[in-house]
């Protein structure tokens, strides 16, 4: 068997990486400033391996183990001068955990371990401290209470509270040696009749039973929940770090504190800190004395503020990174009991990687990678005033960033209303459809109680950069009465309601936001990153609106448009759902000749913003049926407009009715069928770029895309037809054209039979989202019911429509860009399913050698650092 005990200063491994894998985070760096001649009180690590073994082996503790144990514990004895167990100079020791990432709170700790009915005297009378000591042992008791004999807490802590209430005093600090002394008895009660055996009175006994409970915890509910959440892997487990206590709270001249070496919040290169004289570490955190500002130390402890500023800057030159300190002072002598990276908001992480390149202690590529490119959305977005008080009455899915607050609206058309009288709202569905896409925009933020990540509320809201909460099934909608509950709460039509995006809470009433500001270092890291990246970034958009904002975030084309959308405005719905309900090809064509001026004038927007770069048109993809007015009421109203009987319309609705409308009459198919819809939407394109000729505008190159193509069959006969438009209006307008004709890939047939459909194609790009739907069979829109339950047995890692399934949908897009070059070398590829702002996925789309990846707008400065993590990631 491998190295298992580890004395602080020896590392166990040769890189920093290693050592955190085999000694934990909190063990790896205790022993790195032991190295460094820091001041840590003696002691050693219990390798993350015997974590291993310990399950494996029917939670036994290798003999080897507790024998090397046995030994550093005798060091540790020579160095203290102190004996584990002896009556007159006792050795008092802690037990914690440490996995390889922190886990901050989720496993066990047990301290002041050693103390029993005779140490505890010879603790008194070393220390000249009764109170202290007694204190200490009644700690022991509940902490080995609660977490190896697995005693509720509250047993402990109502005898604590009853007594005082008894005394009447309010303070722990208020109680006397001889107070504590009844309290013990107490405690020691509390174990006897819990467990039927007496508080172990046995040292070794206790070292032993404590180094088991920490291993059990990681394995205990919240651990595990804590990694689910965080894709922490079961088998990393936990090491056990076993140290020398050393005090805080044995008198004036002792100390205990928390330190920053940077601002943590803001990013500024200043001491952050808190420290409590006279205390022990929990008190600093559990708000029953109000610490102080570690910067008056200063005047406080001169002495141990110098030494600790130093050891701050030592550290991070150390670790060339902001770190998270825990010391102590016992009788004016300082000791470190923790450094660690520490957490920080998405601004600081900037601001800290910024600075730290200045200060030259890492390099603009390091610092590229220390940005964890999914925080960036909290600079983009408003977010919650994190002091305000919040109620929250539901949760989901956390859709789309940002928080919002509006009164609840139940209809697209409401909002609409509401936004006209200066109202915001909360767009409140049990899920969204096309439909409800003017409410969308009207309302301030979107919560749905049905759908996932790709649904088309959160697919929307994203686009929009709205908040979205999405798949909150806890709520229960009633439409006709215009209330929704969740649990107790019901709220009406104009509650007022916050959502959080970010998080997926939804709360009562509005909570405050704040509007994050770039600052000059964002576009500092985002030069940086474009400077690594080979991946161009591009957008999905559709809107004028939506194009600047992705402009003005550094996109460098459109890689989706999807013209679908340009349908449902108010004023071209009607002549959309007049060309879907046409029973002839004239009065199909009479319908879309109404259809061609808008749609051109759309792309001359967009062309006109985009300015000469690419720009990726799809055209039409939904089932024709989407578009169909759904009430009696809506029918009504189209049947007058459209001058036709309810019946008529009711019976076309019918007959498009299909059973799997994301398998049906949809995508190229439509081409297929009713090729005027397809050469409409052409010949708009090409009229807008006759028009920006025309207005001198710098014209760009549109890559037009056929959707949802299995064979080359599709694309080829697609393929002509749009080079016969092209031939059409470059006559008619008398000016040359230049444009591309690609494909998407979102069937794994045509990602099989690439090399085919290659022939006709100038590009592919990655539909990823019908592509993993139709990878695995699971409806995109309706796999929030058992995502959970897949997550939670571990048949998925991650929701494969979040992150790519690299092993599956991966594998076809690796054939696909492998046969689909094969044939035709030049060929273009991209990606512009939701997983082009992934950052897992866009790591893939590095490997896998794509050209680009496109996203909504919000996500672009996401995806262009993440495309730099990808290549500097890859080159390591
Ligand atoms: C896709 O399927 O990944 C895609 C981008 O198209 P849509 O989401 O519009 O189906
Ligand atoms: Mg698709």
């Amino acid at each position: 068997m491998d190295k298992l005990v580890y004395r602080f200063n020896n590392l166990g491994g040769t890189t920093d990486k290693k050592s955190k894998d085999v000694l934990g985070g909190k063990g790896a760096n205790l022993a790195q400033m032991a190295k460094l001649g820091l001041p840590v009180p003696p002691g050693f690590t219990i390798s993350t391996k015997v974590c291993e073994y310990f399950y494996k082996n029917n939670k036994k503790i290798p003999k080897k183990v507790i024998n090397q144990s046995k030994k550093e514990i005798n060091l540790i004895e020579k160095i203290t001068k102190n004996k584990f167990g002896d009556s007159s100079n006792p050795l008092l020791i802690s037990v914690r955990s440490g996995s390889r990432v922190s886990m901050p709170g989720m496993m066990d700790t047990i301290l002041n371990l050693g103390l029993n009915d005779k140490t505890v005297i010879g603790l008194k009378n070393k220390t000249r401290n009764g109170r202290f000591a007694k204190d200490s042992y009644r700690r022991l008791i509940q902490m080995y209470g609660n977490v190896v004999l697995g005693i509720e807490s509250h047993y402990f802590e109502e005898l604590i509270e009853n007594y005082k209430l008894t005394k009447g005093v309010i303070q722990d600090t208020e109680l006397t040696e001889e107070d504590w002394d009844g309290l013990i008895k107490n405690f020691k009660d509390v174990v006897k009749e819990k467990t039927k055996k007496e508080f172990p009175q046995n040292v070794n006994e206790q070292l032993l039973k404590s180094i088991g409970a920490v291993f059990l915890s990681w394995n205990s509910k919240r651990a595990k929940t804590y990694r689910k959440i965080n894709y922490i892997p079961d088998h990393w487990g936990t090491a056990v770090n076993v140290q020398a206590m050393v005090f805080g709270n044995m008198g004036e001249d002792c100390a205990t504190g928390v330190a920053f070496t940077r601002n943590p919040s803001n990013g500024k290169k200043e001491i952050f800190g808190e420290y409590l004289i006279n205390a022990q570490g929990e008190d600093v955190v559990a708000g029953t004395r109000t610490p102080k500002n570690l910067l008056s130390m200063s005047k406080s402890i001169p002495k141990i503020f110098q030494q600790l500023k130093k050891i701050f800057k030592q550290l991070e030159k150390k670790y060339k990174d902001m770190q998270d300190i825990e010391f102590t002072v016992e009788n004016n002598k300082l000791w470190m009991l923790q450094t660690r990276s520490g957490k920080r908001t998405a601004k600081a992480a900037i601001k800290i990687a910024v600075d730290m390149v200045q200060e030259k202690l890492i390099s603009n590529r390091e610092a590229i990678l220390r940005i964890d490119p999914n925080t960036l959305d909290t600079l983009l977005h408003p977010t919650l005033d994190e002091k305000a008080e919040k109620k929250v009455i539901a949760t989901g899915l956390p859709a789309s960033p940002g928080a919002a607050s509006g009164k609840v609206t139940f209809s697209a058309d409401d909002a609409e209303r509401l936004k006209e009288q200066m109202q915001e709202t909360i767009l409140v569905r049990i899920e969204t459809s096309p439909e409800d896409i003017n409410g969308m925009h009207a309302a301030k933020g979107i919560l749905t109680a049905r759908g996932g990540m790709t649904s088309h509320a959160a697919v929307i809201a994203r686009g929009m950069g709205k908040p979205c909460v999405s798949g909150s099934s806890e709520i229960k909608i009633d439409y006709k009465n215009k209330v929704f509950k969740s649990g107790d709460y019901e709220i009406k039509e104009g509650d007022v309601i916050t959502i959080d995006g970010g998080s997926g809470k939804v709360m009562f009433g509005k909570v405050p936001t704040v509007k994050p500001d770039i600052t000059g270092d964002f576009s500092k890291i985002m030069s940086w990153a474009d400077q690594y990246r080979k991946l161009k970034v591009r957008t999905n958009s559709e809107t004028p609106a939506d194009t600047r904002i992705a402009r003005d975030f550094g996109a460098e084309g459109i890689g989706l448009c999807r013209t679908e959308h340009m349908f449902f405005d108010e004023k071209r719905i009607i002549s959309v759902r007049q060309m879907i309900l046409s029973k002839t090809l004239e009065d199909r064509k009479e319908a879309l000749a109404k259809l061609l001026p808008y749609q051109k004038n759309d792309f001359v927007e967009i062309f006109k913003i985009m300015n000469g770069l690419p720009v990726t048109v799809r055209l039409l993809d939904p089932p024709l049926h989407e578009f169909l007015p759904k009430t009696d009421k809506d029918i009504d109203d189209v049947a007058k407009e459209l001058n036709m009987s309810h019946n008529d319309i009711k019976s076309r609705i019918t007959e498009l009715h299909e059973q799997n409308p994301m398998l049906g009459h949809r995508g190229c198919r439509l081409g297929i069928s009713f090729p005027e819809i397809y050469h409409m939407q052409c010949e708009a394109i090409f009229e807008a770029l006759a028009e920006c000729k025309k207005k001198r505008i710098k014209l760009v190159i549109p890559e037009i895309m056929i959707p949802l193509v299995s064979t080359a069959a599709e694309i080829q006969i697609l393929r002509n037809l749009v080079n016969n438009t092209a031939k059409e209006i470059q006559k008619k307008r008398s000016i040359k054209i230049k444009y591309y004709v690609g494909t998407m890939i979102e069937l794994p047939r045509a990602a099989i039979r690439a090399k085919d459909i290659a022939k006709y194609a100038d590009f592919f790009s990655f539909g990823t989202n019908d592509l993993t739907q139709t990878t695995y069979g699971i409806s995109r829109d309706d796999s929030g019911k058992f995502l959970n339950d897949y997550v939670e047995n571990k048949i998925f890692n991650k929701d494969p429509f979040v992150s790519i399934d690299e092993r599956g949908v991966g594998e076809l897009i690796k054939i696909a860009t492998e046969r689909g070059r094969l044939e035709k070398k030049s060929l273009k590829l991209g990606i512009c399913g939701e997983h082009g702002g992934d950052p897992a996925s866009i790591e893939f789309c590095e490997r896998a050698k794509l050209n680009y990846i496109s996203c909504s707008p919000y996500r672009v400065p996401v995806a262009r650092l993440a495309a730099a993590q990808a290549y500097l990631k890859k080159k390591k």
